[in-house]
């Protein structure tokens, strides 16, 4: 087609409406990539958006060598195993930072994220109490799974995808997270597991695995059931080493099956990569690994995808091989400063009381006090996105839903620079809030519950 008509056919497209519906006739050409660019100004801007845990920044090298590699399937282990052993290399990496015992090779894999990650944490879990309950002659109906009701929603299409009970542990008082006694008292022999989570994401703050883990030590040399422990570390899996060594949560404790992880959290890579871990061979079911052609030899792989890109896999390396123990270190404890200094200057803005302090994940959340009658927190987060800042607001579950927060992820990215910029903002937009001299409308339930993660 001459190009005169092509630039004509173009132009009637863009003067009606970009095709929605159906694929167009003739294609646009180069001038799509334009047109999409435009189309996509309409999204937040990632930098300013402190709602999201996941990446949102990474060295210019890095995203070089993710888009060289975007070719690469991670499940053609035959075809790319040099990919394949970088994979390899991280789990060992990871294995070795959450003191898998038996050092290299560690027992795990690459996941999508998280999700997946919980989904097959979960699944072995399932799979081995079933062996249980057979060896015994018990029944394998009723498998149910105990935590918090501050879960992140993977655990909820987990349970429901598998067919799992959700025991979940309801907040209480100033407990925003699961608490040891009382998932010891959910407990039973249907239970496959534990769920602990490093951090919750409602607040930031670290469950207490070890002495949930002590809990059920003591339930089971009680004659009680003999529970184990997944820990959700989507957050913390890349932080607590780093910057709470001392902290016990991983397979320190022996109790501790398996830890999932988001390589595209703090593991400070562009989305999809996450990571699950196990303490050792004996803790991942051998019927739940397939084998894969590997350089004409068989590999084995756990995994709920076939296809997926392998260019996060290796970015995941790149980062580790990049920044080291100390680089992570030091990003990561930028990243809690900026959070904690955050967190410090906003409670001294005057209506807001702290939930969290930023010194667990460099994560926090922050309510009205009690007397602001004319506005809400869903208030404040409007006003802030009128500056570009995206901070959600939102409700927090059974049995606090009288406590309604903002939060603010601080990433790698986020400086102290923009920190005051941010508080400039937030002061400004309080001020103002605060002459008002009636109540604001109230906004819909809808509105109210539009964040759920
Ligand atoms: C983010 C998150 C998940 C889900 O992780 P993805 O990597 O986005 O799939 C699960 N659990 C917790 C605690 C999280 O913070």
């Amino acid at each position: 087609m001459a190009s005169t008509e092509s630039s004509r056919l173009i132009l009637d497209e863009v003067l009606g409406r970009l095709p929605r519906d159906e694929i167009p006739t003739e294609g646009f050409g180069d001038a799509a990539s334009d047109l999409i660019t435009n189309e996509l100004l309409l999204d937040g801007n990632s930098r300013l958006n402190l709602a999201t845990f996941v990446t949102t920044w990474m060295p210019p090298d890095a995203a070089a060598l993710m888009a060289a590699t975007a070719d690469k399937n991670m499940i053609d282990k035959d075809e790319y195993p040099q990919t394949a052993e970088l994979e390899n290399r991280c789990v060992n990496m990871l294995g070795n930072l959450w003191h898998a015992p038996g050092g290299a090779p560690a027992t795990g894999c690459s996941t999508t994220g998280s999700s997946e990650a919980a989904m097959l944490g979960g699944l072995a879990l399932k799979w081995r109490w079933r062996e249980r309950m057979r060896a015994a002659g018990k029944p394998t109906d009723r498998p149910n799974l105990v935590m918090g009701i501050n879960v992140q929603v993977c655990w909820d299409k987990f349970c429901r995808y598998w067919d799992v009970e959700p025991r979940l542990v309801p907040m209480e008082g100033e407990r925003f997270h699961l608490g040891a006694e009382e998932a010891v008292k959910l407990c039973d022999e249907n239970t496959i597991g534990v769920v602990a989570i490093l951090g919750s994401t409602f607040d930031g703050s670290y469950e207490p695995v070890k002495e949930i883990a002590d809990a059920l030590d003591k339930l089971a040399a009680g004659g009680g059931p003999d529970v184990p422990i997944h820990v959700d570390a989507a957050s913390g899996g890349f932080i607590a080493p780093f910057l709470d060594p001392k902290l016990e949560w991983d397979f320190r404790l022996p109790r501790v099956q398996s830890i999932n992880s988001s390589g595209h959290k703090y593991g400070l890579v562009y989305p999809g990569v996450g990571w699950a871990l196990w303490r050792d061979r004996d803790a991942l079911p051998r019927d739940l690994v397939f084998e894969v052609n590997y350089l004409g030899g068989k590999m084995p792989t756990f995994a709920l995808n076939f296809s997926r890109p392998g260019s996060q896999v290796v970015a995941q390396y790149f980062m580790l091989l990049s920044l080291g123990m100390h680089g992570y270190r030091t990003v990561q404890g930028v990243a809690r400063d900026v959070a904690t200094r955050l967190a410090s200057e906003i409670a001294k803005i005057g209506p807001y009381r702290l939930v969290t302090d930023g010194s667990q994940l460099p994560v926090f959340a922050f309510a009205l006090a009690p007397d602001v009658s004319n506005y809400t927190v869903f208030d404040v987060s409007l006003r802030l996105r009128e500056r570009g800042w995206l901070v959600p607001a939102y409700t927090f579950p059974a049995n606090r839903e009288d406590l309604s927060v903002l939060r603010v992820v601080v990433r790698a990215g986020m400086t102290h620079d923009m920190a005051d910029l941010f508080l400039r903002d937030l002061r400004d937009q309080t001020k103002s809030l605060e002459q008002l001299t009636e109540r604001l409308p109230q906004r819909s339930e809808e509105e109210r519950e539009a964040f759920r993660h």
